[in-house]
């Protein structure tokens, strides 16, 4: 069991909020302001962004990069008036400073000071570029989307450092559009990071499929004008280089205020409140590492969470109490990725030295992450990957739905014929 606090219940704030601050128009900010009006907030929201355009959603930056030329707006997917909903909406107006007293928080942008009765942090996450690559392409704004487009033309060789979920996904894009694509990996497996080498060593020959040279277990040192050195000092030359290896939080501006992880992640409890600091803070999408009572500490990082987290975070917020819905609340992390012609979904968090059990059958196969144990029979089951195996999603994601990990019996799972759910201990 994985021994941690229960998910903070929803109680009604101490005083009436009456004005609320949100830092960051990416997906969890959009989202923040609308569960707030969605619960009938009446208040004063105001809305700061860094990016100077409207909200949009990032997954189809990677997905679509060559298909599509203009951001998928979350305002006209979600068919919400995010201009009526917000009071005072500046989207060019990066927040610079906090100060958190305790019945009011104070904001300092770019521009100028506001004060409310609450914040709500959602400023995500920027594309990690260690030093020394300063000349390599990122892959995380729409901005960085239009200038990856524009250097790769039509037929420029692609060299993408990390074979990760946006790296992965990269690399097919631009394979499929024909371009020449070199991926180098830092760790023994495209995704080992995450999958572990055994599950991870499954996707390198997806790669080979589509002709696209896969280097592994070579860490880059630097990059010079295309050129990229490597640890064992040999050279891979590109068109373009596109730095694809992960993200880091974006809370420089909130060191010295609010407590941070050496990654620069804000804790919350499961009610997505800032630890230790008044409870009119919050903090929720990819700059929030959440506590979970199942699954003990959640990284931000993925589309899922900064979707359905604002609910969770505005229903804290504004103390709106529902027994049934903490439950809920404790949401699963998932993640999802179209990759080299493969659709993945990761629900649970694996950790490493877990006991992999795998599950393959038409269509598809599956791993399985259980706890280690010296003894056989049912244990602890903390995540499930499915590849190409649409069945197997909707199973998973309902087995993460308890107040505890599942207990599961790795040998019914590794049966394909049998529903997923079968492995469960009653
Ligand atoms: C190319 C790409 C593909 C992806 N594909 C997938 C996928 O397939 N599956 C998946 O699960 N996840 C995917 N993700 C991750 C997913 O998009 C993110 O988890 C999600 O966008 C997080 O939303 P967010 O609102 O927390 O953060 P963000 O989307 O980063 O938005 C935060 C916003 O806050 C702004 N901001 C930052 N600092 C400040 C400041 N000081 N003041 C004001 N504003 C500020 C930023 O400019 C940004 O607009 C992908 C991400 C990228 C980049």
């Amino acid at each position: 069991m994985t021994g941690h606090a229960p998910n903070a219940r929803s109680a009604p704030p101490e005083r009436e909020i009456r004005s609320i601050l949100v830092v960051g128009a990416g997906l969890a900010g959009f989202g923040t302001v609308r569960a707030l009006r969605e619960h009938s907030f009446a208040g004063h929201v105001t809305l700061l962004g860094a990016e100077g355009i409207a909200p949009y959603d990032r997954p189809p930056l990677s997905k679509e990069l060559l298909a599509r030329t203009t951001p998928e707006w979350l305002a006209e997917d979600r068919r919400f008036d995010l201009d009526a909903a917000v009071d005072d909406l500046r989207l060019g107006e990066p927040a610079i400073a906090l100060t958190v007293s305790d019945t009011s928080a104070e904001v300092t942008s770019s521009a100028g000071t506001y004060r409310a009765d609450a914040v709500v942090l959602a400023c995500g996450a920027r594309a990690r570029r260690p030093a020394g690559w300063e000349s390599a392409l990122t892959l995380h704004t729409a901005a960085d989307a239009d200038a990856l487009r524009a250097a790769l033309g039509t037929s420029g060789h692609l060299v993408c450092i990390g074979a990760g979920w946006i790296g992965g996904e990269l690399a097919g894009v631009a394979r499929a559009a024909g371009h020449q694509v070199t991926v180098i990996e830092a760790g023994l497996a495209p995704l080992a990071g995450v999958l572990g080498d055994l599950v991870g060593g499954r996707l390198g020959p997806w790669y080979d499929a589509l002709d696209i040279t896969l280097v592994l277990g070579t860490p880059v040192a630097e990059v010079i004008d295309g050129r990229v050195l490597l640890g064992d000092r040999r050279a891979v030359r590109g068109d373009v280089v596109v730095a694809a290896v992960g993200a880091r939080p974006a809370t420089d501006w909130l060191v010295g205020t609010v407590p941070l992880t050496p990654s620069g992640s804000i804790q919350v409890d499961g009610g997505y409140r800032v630890l230790d600091l008044p409870p009119h803070v919050i903090a929720v999408g990819d700059c929030a590492d959440r506590l979970s009572a199942r699954h003990g500490w959640v990284p931000g990082g993925h589309w899922d969470a900064a979707l359905r987290g604002p609910e969770v975070a505005v229903r804290t917020l504004l103390g709106v109490s529902d027994a049934h819905a903490d439950l809920r609340a404790d949401l699963a992390p998932y993640v999802f990725s179209s990759q080299l012609g493969h659709e993945l979904t990761l629900t649970g968090l694996p950790r490493r030295g877990d006991h992999v059990v795998l599950r393959e059958g038409q269509p598809g196969w599956a791993a399985l992450y259980f706890a280690p144990e010296p003894r056989r029979g049912p244990r602890e089951l903390r995540a499930v990957l499915t590849v190409d195996r649409p069945r197997d999603v909707a199973a998973a994601r309902r087995m993460f739905r308890g107040a505890a990990l599942p207990i599961a019996s790795p040998r019914i799972a590794a049966d394909a014929a049998r529903d997923l759910r079968d492995a469960l201990s009653q």
